[in-house]
């Protein structure tokens, strides 16, 4: 008899956006004309940009070709143009990542779950809550305790290090799903040395950064001196450029990145998590990578920041509209989802009622991330202009009465 991973029944029995479904498609049964408009799901809503679509037809044109027909990628890693041009990218911000230490995935959300793989048992990880459910699902498969350093409305939804704590792990998200908000450098520096001074490791993911448009705020932790010690970044192109149906993202993993074996033996994580991938994960299609590395030309960055502005003003619509109904929010700016405080004192999931109900807007109720989310709920900017417009229309007429 085949003996199952019992872990699986320590996690949270329904999937968040699940439920979320259950209760849209009962509405929907009882009242089939309803106009629903969608701002709970984060997923992406414009297309690819012309440049992108180029790129990945002229690839996949050169894979019917005989002299230009690729198999498997040797290493898997990603091919070098792509990871060149990631380097290349991170350099235009200020950071230097060597194209090296870079490996291409197909997307953010599997490295954020796989990377656990490479740590053992037993490990104190720290997770803030609210946070994108991957953290903690994946620890709880894998039989890892988790313990939350707490983002509240006093200190603007963005989780500092429990000194009393000794992390070996820690989840960081920046700009973060699903508060919107976005650590300083003064915060991350904070962060990265308790990382330091407890020997742990920083998963940070970068999925939102192109969103950032304060050039004063760190859109990658390697901005922080001494990162590289302690921390791995995750990334995608999934908000970047709109690759949540393309799936391509890279994983960093510094040289520097070092910790001890049982033997007291030092350790290269780069290692590891090479191996980890050598034996699990093939790659990328070749045509998926040339659409990615075209997101890195100049003509890409154009095209793809233009449709970034158009979620950003998504944004700056549902921000509007809750300081003119006095709605307590964070995010909204350097981040695609507004993350508003249910008014009366409703619970997360009765606002998401309540609003399914009076005005047919769907959102996400704050308490599916986790405690602290509870009397909180997200928005998500990535609607269309016409739609964030009239759900905001909706919202003035339903909280003006
Ligand atoms: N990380 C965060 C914080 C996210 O919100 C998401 C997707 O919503 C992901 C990672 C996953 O992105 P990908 O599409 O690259 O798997």
């Amino acid at each position: 008899m085949a003996k199952l991973n019992e872990n699986f029944f320590k996690l949270k029995k329904n999937y968040l956006f699940i439920d979320i479904a259950k209760r849209i498609k009962a509405y929907t049964a009882a009242h089939p004309d309803a106009k629903l408009i969608r701002m709970g799901i984060g997923d992406v809503t414009q297309p690819l940009a012309p440049v992108v679509v180029d790129a990945m037809v002229n690839a996949a044109k050169e894979m019917g070709v005989k002299e230009t027909f690729r198999g498997y990628e040797d290493s898997g890693a990603g091919y070098d143009f792509l990871r060149n041009a990631v380097s290349g990218y991170y350099k235009s911000f200020g950071a230097d990542v060597d194209p090296a230490v870079i490996r291409i995935s197909d997307g953010a959300k599997s490295d954020c779950g796989n990377i656990i793989d490479i740590f053992g048992s037993g490990n104190t990880v720290v997770v803030t809550d609210p946070a994108y459910p991957v953290y903690v699902d994946s620890n709880v498969m894998s039989g890892n305790e988790v313990v939350y350093a707490n983002s509240t409305e006093e200190n603007g939804f963005a989780a500092m290090p429990p000194k009393d704590i000794k992390a070996d792990l820690i989840y960081l998200c920046s700009p973060n799903n699903p508060t919107g908000s976005v650590y300083t450098k003064a915060q991350l520096r904070e962060w990265v040395d308790y990382a330091l001074e407890n020997n742990a490791v920083i998963i940070f993911d970068a999925a939102y950064e192109a969103f950032i448009t304060d050039p004063d705020l760190p859109r990658s932790i390697y901005l922080i001196e001494g990162a590289k010690k302690c921390a791995i970044e995750i990334c995608s192109l999934s908000k970047t450029a709109g690759f949540t149906g393309t799936r391509c993202g890279y994983t960093i993993v510094p040289d520097e990145l070092v910790q001890k074996n049982s033997k007291g033996e030092d350790v290269k994580i780069a290692d590891l998590w090479n191996r980890r991938q050598g034996s699990k994960f093939n790659g990328v299609s070749y045509p998926v990578q040339r659409a990615a590395e075209a997101v890195f030309t100049p003509e890409g960055q154009a095209q793809t920041k233009a449709t970034i502005a158009y979620y950003q003003e998504n944004a700056r619509m549902i921000a509007k509209t809750c300081d003119e109904l006095g709605i307590k929010y964070t995010g909204g700016i350097n981040s695609p989802y507004i993350w508003l405080k249910s008014p009366n004192d409703m619970d997360s999931w009765a606002f998401f009622d309540y609003l399914l109900n009076e005005i047919q807007v769907v959102g996400t109720p704050g308490a599916g991330f986790g405690a602290n989310g509870d009397g909180w709920f997200r928005l998500t900017a990535f609607s269309t202009h016409e739609l964030t417009a009239e759900a905001m229309e909706r919202f003035k007429k339903l909280f003006k009465k």
